[in-house]
């Protein structure tokens, strides 16, 4: 693979995906801002996970709950005590704070291994493990000192259970139905990095599906096809990803079986994406926190239980990242060096680039029209500067996988050349089947 995480920081920032945060000011750590066609490709992203876990089933519907929540929410769901990882601290001369977990699996092999371990920075020996909480604290309220301390959610899960009977009160759904989510998360986590990776800020496509206790682990096996499959439907290649199951000393304090849909960034294998069973501890949870019944019945049987829950969680960043390390390419064409993003054309921030072949001879006019026409059916970008060739390979890199070519033929009989970004193939079609042509691409 040509790919590298540098190479692809490298072009995230050459050509406006993503930008360091408060890059002036030397940067915030592992806090990042999307630029113009990172917006776009995150949006992508979002919304062929709405498409496929909403627009096309009938058992799931819609949440966005808000960021701040009730201090017993966080009580009840087992974050403020159990939301911590072990954090440990060279006593050598480097003083750096690490996650013990993860320096184990490292030096060890297993995060489970016993012996001892030492600073990767300068061999130090390092403190005993302290639990460490990743819940950012905030107040809520003027003065700091009289106000209630709230917390910045670590999840978006719990905005769902907290929701679970207003939802059901309207949604008119029986389990197994599930309820979807999209929004930003927060967790001070102790070792950030590999870019977007793993952030501080981030967010998360969560769905919790709610389902007969009897039918739980039948629905964890769906639920991991289901997503595997997702992946790979928008180009991820499957030798790419893997599903590996939680060891029981792995596991969260809520859940009873866990895997993860893993993907082989260039530092190795790691989460994309985490699909538990997370059994009745939620819902019941809440309950005993709350003093309300959450529960399903059937009015028909007057059956009442708790519903069992599978949650899907992806992270939209880390899913971006993915993809575009999975479609970054280089190659060689003509004996000169190509990058190209081989992004699936439904994530693709332009869909279309509409080029005119030389900015003069009413070429310019021609193909600034074509463009006006396309720009309400799909995200098209006009561009007239430069040589043909440089504004080609500048679609490249951003993952355009069309381009449109307005040349003298087109000033005559009214065709254009559809160049694609990954056979270089060009066909001559009329500049009024454009759209059409695109459309019936993109539905492929
Ligand atoms: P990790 O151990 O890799 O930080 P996790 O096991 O704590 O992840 P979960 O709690 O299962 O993660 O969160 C579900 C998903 O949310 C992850 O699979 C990942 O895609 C995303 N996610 C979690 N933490 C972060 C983070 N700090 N930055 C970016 N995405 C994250």
């Amino acid at each position: 693979r040509a790919v590298t995480m540098d190479k692809v920081v490298a072009l995230c920032k050459r050509r406006g995906f993503v930008f360091q945060s408060s890059e002036i000011y030397g940067g915030l750590a592992s806090t990042y801002d999307y630029a113009h066609y990172g917006v776009l490709l995150k949006q992508n992203v979002k919304q062929e996970w709405w498409r496929a876990v909403l627009q096309e089933r009938d058992d799931m519907v819609a949440l966005d709950a808000a960021i701040l929540m009730h201090p017993r929410v966080w009580e009840a769901s087992g974050h403020l005590e159990g939301f911590t990882d072990p954090l440990v601290q060279c006593l050598g001369k480097c003083k750096k704070r690490w996650r013990e977990d993860e320096l184990r699996a490292q030096q060890l092999g297993s995060e489970h291994a016993e012996g001892e371990i030492v600073c990767p920075e300068c061999g130090g020996k390092l403190t005993e493990p302290r639990q460490f909480n990743l819940m950012f604290k905030t107040h809520m309220g003027p003065v700091e000192e009289e106000a209630a301390v709230v917390y910045l959610r670590p999840e978006t899960a719990q905005g769902i259970f907290v929701n679970f009977r207003n939802v059901l009160q309207f949604a008119r759904r029986k389990p197994p139905f599930g309820i979807a989510q999209v929004g930003k998360a927060f967790r001070n986590e102790i070792t950030p990095g590999n870019f977007i990776f793993r952030t501080r800020e981030f967010e998360q496509m969560e769905i919790e599906f709610f389902v007969p206790p009897a039918e739980a682990e039948q629905w964890h096996r769906y639920w991991m096809d289901e997503r595997l499959a997702w992946y790979q439907r928008l180009g991820i290649r499957p030798q790419h990803l893997r599903l590996r199951a939680h060891g029981p000393d792995e596991l969260s304090h809520y859940s009873s079986a866990t895997s993860d849909i893993e993907y082989l960034f260039p530092m190795g294998w790691a989460e994309l994406e985490g699909i538990a069973n997370r059994g009745d501890y939620d819902l019941r949870r809440h309950a005993e926190f709350s003093g309300e019944k959450l529960e399903y019945v059937d009015t028909a049987t007057g059956e009442r239980y708790i519903p069992h829950v599978i949650e899907p969680s992806a992270g939209a960043d880390r899913a971006l990242l993915a993809f575009l390390v999975d479609a970054y390419d280089e190659e060689e064409v003509e004996g000169r060096k190509r990058t190209v993003l081989r992004l699936h054309p439904r994530l693709a921030p332009i869909k279309l680039a509409v080029l005119p072949l030389v900015s003069r001879e009413g070429m310019p006019e021609r193909a600034r029209r074509i463009y006006e026409e396309l720009r309400s059916a799909f995200f098209c970008e006009y561009d007239e500067g430069g040589s043909i060739g440089r504004r080609y390979r500048r679609q490249d890199e951003i993952g355009t996988p069309w381009c449109a070519t307005v040349d003298g033929q087109t000033l005559e009989d009214d065709t254009v050349t559809l160049r694609d970004r990954d056979s270089l193939e060009q066909v001559r079609i009329p500049a009024s089947r454009l759209r059409a042509e695109i459309e019936r691409r993109l539905a492929e």
